[in-house]
């Protein structure tokens, strides 16, 4: 029993989508359209990690548009077709049998409690994406909002024309250097190997700036100042120099980590935390799907979260139909 069931009785859906991102979203906008009820709770940003993205032009069909933008085209797409989206975020999840007390039943459904609401559905697509990953380097935490900084687009405008490090190798570190290049007055792209893990068209274009100046192969040892970021240490993992590199702030863009744990009984995590689900989204729990980047795969772009959300949703609508 959760710890709500005090409150009113629960409000029923069709099915509920746990997370607003493209994965998320998607499946809403196609199972609203297969005629299903849907509800969609996001805890964080409508769009999930694109919300942050200052530009996007992976997306097929859409040459070039901000993550925010699309995140809200997304969510008024699956508004249109009577999907409810609503900003709360989920506290557990539990499978519970149609008839209070009746295990024999056969019929489960997914109950889902928020801080202020209960409520209960035939089906669950889980759709959390992932979180920042933590760089892992002492007084990160002190410092985090004095200098240190997931979210380059947020925080940016802070260090405006001031000396900026990014750390971190893929899409989100290049894509990062490249907005602070554009208002910062020098910018260190940290990485641990001598290859970006990125795209390499962006990271030509990058290298091209003459403001930034990348750093290869080397990590971050040390964070510096006191009360607020005034530089890092960092070591040359080849030639194991250490150089100390004065900026005012150090925006960490090292990945992703999904949080599946509350999802435990409900479905297998692998030993990442993602979810075990195959390319039909498909949990050990019938009625229990996962799309987007919380499922174990291998490719995590915008276009295999939407993917993902429309192989879902439509699985969840004949799980329903057949409910
Ligand atoms: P990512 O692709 O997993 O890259 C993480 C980077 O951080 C890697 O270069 C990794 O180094 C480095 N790293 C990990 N742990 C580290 C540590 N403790 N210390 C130092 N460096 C560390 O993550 P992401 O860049 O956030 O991207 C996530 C997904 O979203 C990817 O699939 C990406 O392509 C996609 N994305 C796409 C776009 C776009 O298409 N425009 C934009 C943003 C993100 P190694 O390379 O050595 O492992």
């Amino acid at each position: 029993m959760g710890e709500n069931e005090n409150t009113k009785a629960a409000e029923s859906f069709d099915l509920i989508i746990i997370g607003g991102g493209t994965a998320g979203l998607t499946a809403a906008l196609y199972a609203a359209r297969a005629g299903v009820s849907v509800l969609v709770l996001e805890s964080g940003s409508i769009g999930g990690q694109i919300a942050v993205s200052p530009e996007v032009e992976n997306y097929p069909g859409i040459p070039k548009i901000s993550g925010a933008e699309l995140g809200m085209l997304l969510k008024k797409q699956a508004e249109s077709f009577g999907a409810i989206v609503r900003l709360e975020s989920v506290k557990y999840v539990e499978n519970v049998p149609e008839i209070e007390g009746d295990e024999a039943c056969g019929r489960m459904l997914k109950r889902v409690a928020t801080r202020r609401h209960l409520y209960t559905s035939k089906a669950l697509i889980l759709a959390t994406g992932a979180a920042n990953r933590r760089l892992g380097v002492a007084r990160e935490q002190e410092l985090t909002g004095s200098g240190v900084s997931y979210c380059a687009v947020c925080d940016g405008a802070f260090f405006r024309g001031k000396d900026v490090a990014v750390v971190g190798g893929g899409n989100t570190a290049l894509d990062d250097a490249s907005y602070l290049a554009d208002i910062c007055s020098k910018v260190y792209l940290i990485h641990r190997r001598d290859e970006f893990r990125g795209n390499p068209e962006t990271a030509e274009k990058l290298s091209a700036k003459p403001q930034v100046e990348m750093v290869m192969s080397s990590q971050v040892t040390e964070l510096l100042g006191s009360p607020v970021l005034t530089g890092i240490s960092v070591e040359n993992r080849v030639t194991g120099e250490v150089r100390q590199i004065p900026v005012s702030a150090l925006f960490v863009a090292v990945g992703q980590q999904p949080q599946n744990e509350m999802f435990r009984s409900l479905v297998d995590l692998t030993p990442g935390g993602y979810i075990a689900a195959g390319e039909d989204c498909m949990t050990r729990t019938p009625g229990v799907f996962a799309a987007g980047d919380c499922r174990d795969k291998k490719v995590r772009q915008l276009t295999t979260a939407a993917s993902d959300g429309a192989v879902a949703a439509l699985a969840a609508a004949d799980y329903i139909r057949s409910f």
